[in-house]
């Protein structure tokens, strides 16, 4: 069976809301894609309803563009704890746990959701501003660290 990077870390010894370098790939010719896993909750605790999640999908997808360059893709993870991000070249998590920071407060002051129309998306009539603005302030009260076990 293939190894998966995510399915062998120990999500019982996290210390969540954090992000984490999953890993750093290069190819042949130098170029660098990263992998960051941004959990906003505890595993096995707690976990964001799909409205949130799905909420938050859209709003990560333009605000954490607007802050860092490069980024491929963000995408909730199956178990609705956080968020995996794929991104060009090799950045500083600390620089990454500002920058989703940052944009849970965005999330937290906004009015509007891009992209909630059936045209635009896949699940439009799915979707919770006040949720989502409800965890960004959970999140941002226990504060995202750049180090998952910190004790
Ligand atoms: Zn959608």
């Amino acid at each position: 069976m293939a190894k998966v990077e995510s399915f062998e870390l120990d999500h019982t010894i996290v210390k969540a809301p954090y992000v984490r370098l999953a890993g750093t790939e290069r190819n042949e010719k130098g170029s660098a894609i990263q992998k960051y896993d941004l959990r906003l909750l505890q595993p096995n605790e707690d976990a964001l309803p799909t409205a949130a999640v799905h909420t938050l999908e859209h709003l990560l997808a333009t605000y954490l563009r607007d802050e860092l360059n490069g980024i491929i893709d963000i995408s909730p993870m199956g178990c609705r704890t956080g968020f995996y991000m794929i991104i060009w070249d090799e950045h500083d998590p600390k620089d990454v746990a500002a920058a989703l920071t940052k944009v849970l407060h965005k999330v937290v002051e906004t009015d509007f959701v891009p992209a909630v129309s059936a045209l635009e998306c896949g699940n439009y009539k799915d979707h919770s501003l006040f949720s989502a603005q409800e965890y960004a302030k959970i999140v941002l009260r226990a504060g995202i660290g750049d180090d998952p076990f910190r004790t």
